[in-house]
């Protein structure tokens, strides 16, 4: 990442995910980065890593539009370069086919003729910070340049996912597990977050913020047209415009906080030049966010006195759960059991309240429940 560049964002509007459009947009945005060319050079190998959260249809915008992969990826083999697209999607374990074909990737690799490396079969290399070990997919490792193309969505974890967070896919699945078990304080894991970006940052990010994720994400939230673009070297000062433009102070935002403070990026817009939309224009000022950020923004010894009458935790719709067991082989701690056929049974003394189950469950049957008086306190 080049230094003069850290505090640019260029944000622009789009609300079409047609490929000329997307190609005339991001190349404009680029252009105010100082060129594709400032990032990418003849011959480099560049990584695209996409938000792959689940095998879904990208119009339930749980995933990265496929043609803003395609986008960039002509761009940067027209400056010479090799590119693959890589991720650890959710739900890997049903078989990673499964995501490449729902979320359009397939169809979209196919027609580009580019490469998908799955991160669970391409191996992992050993990293080390402050003494905590980072296990992290080999073709992100061995990459000239990583350009990340993160959704923008509400996260009932983290309060928003997007460059920060697009980078926590560097792990493989299974590994994902044991970071949400080993730390389930959202601000302990959002340090995990910020220590893989510290580890592996992308030279560039594009953010699809076209169709956006609000209410309860990052799955089981509801498609928004936000109908923007945003593009920077600098990930920490792209989340902060972004959450800016959501209703979220970027300082409460974890990964944005940590990664700002580790001085890994700009975590405050006023750091930011903005070029391109002004953020006056772009702000959207009745986006929902997640139903349970209230306690998350609580102080915990509130949060440890109030427990008993003022909770937060997952609970399934019986009508929606369609009996898979995602949610109890996804939960990091053993606090959903149930035989196969049935629906799954919480252990709430056992939960870490690390929304895994949530974020995975592929029927939206998982959902935000509150108690009485955290209904009224959110509220
Ligand atoms: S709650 Fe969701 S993940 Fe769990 S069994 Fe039901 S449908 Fe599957
Ligand atoms: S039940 Fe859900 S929220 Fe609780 S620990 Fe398990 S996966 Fe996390």
């Amino acid at each position: 990442m080049s230094d003069d560049l850290r505090s640019i964002v260029a944000l622009a509007s789009c609300s079409s995910y047609d490929p000329d459009i997307l190609s005339r947009k991001i190349s404009s945005m680029l252009d105010q980065l100082g060129g594709l060319a400032t990032f990418i050079r003849p011959g480099m190998k560049v990584l695209i890593k996409p938000n792959l959260l689940s095998a879904k249809d990208p119009m339930r915008a749980i995933t990265t539009h496929p043609e803003m992969v395609a986008a960039v990826a002509r761009m940067v083999r027209d400056l010479g370069a090799e590119v693959v697209v890589g991720d650890s999607p959710g739900g890997a374990k049903r078989g990673v086919a499964r995501v490449w074909n729902n979320t359009g990737m397939a169809a979209m690799a196919k027609r580009e003729n580019i490469e998908l490396v799955s991160f669970e079969a391409s191996g992992v290399v050993e990293h080390k910070i402050d003494g905590r070990s980072y296990f992290l997919a080999k073709p992100a490792v061995e990459a000239d340049a990583i350009i990340s193309i993160p959704k923008l969505k509400t996260h009932v974890l983290t309060l928003m996912t997007g460059a920060i967070k697009n980078m926590f896919g560097l792990i493989p699945g299974f590994r994902k597990a044991n970071y949400h078990k080993q730390h389930p304080k959202p601000s302990d894991f959002a340090q995990v977050v910020v220590d893989i970006l510290s580890l592996c940052p992308p030279q560039l990010t594009i953010m699809d913020a076209i169709l956006a994720m609000e209410g309860d994400g990052p799955s089981s939230g509801t498609p928004r047209w936000t109908n923007l673009l945003l593009a920077s070297a600098d990930p920490v000062a792209l989340d902060a415009v972004a959450a800016e433009i959501i209703g979220l102070r970027p300082d409460k935002v974890p990964t944005t906080k940590i990664a700002s403070d580790a001085g890994l990026g700009y975590g405050w817009v006023e750091a930011v030049d903005i070029v391109g939309e002004r953020l006056a224009d772009v702000r959207i000022h009745d986006f929902k966010l997640t139903s349970n950020r209230m306690m998350e923004l609580l102080p915990k010894f509130l949060v440890k006195i109030i427990d008993p009458y003022v909770w937060v935790r997952p609970a399934i719709t019986s009508s929606d759960c369609t009996k898979c067991n995602t949610c109890v082989d996804s939960c990091p701690v053993g606090a959903l059991s149930g035989p196969k056929g049935e629906i799954p049974s919480f252990d709430y003394d056992k939960c870490i309240n690390c929304w895994c189950c949530h974020e995975l469950c592929p029927s939206k049957a998982v959902f935000v429940d509150q108690s009485w008086l955290a209904r009224k306190f959110i509220r």
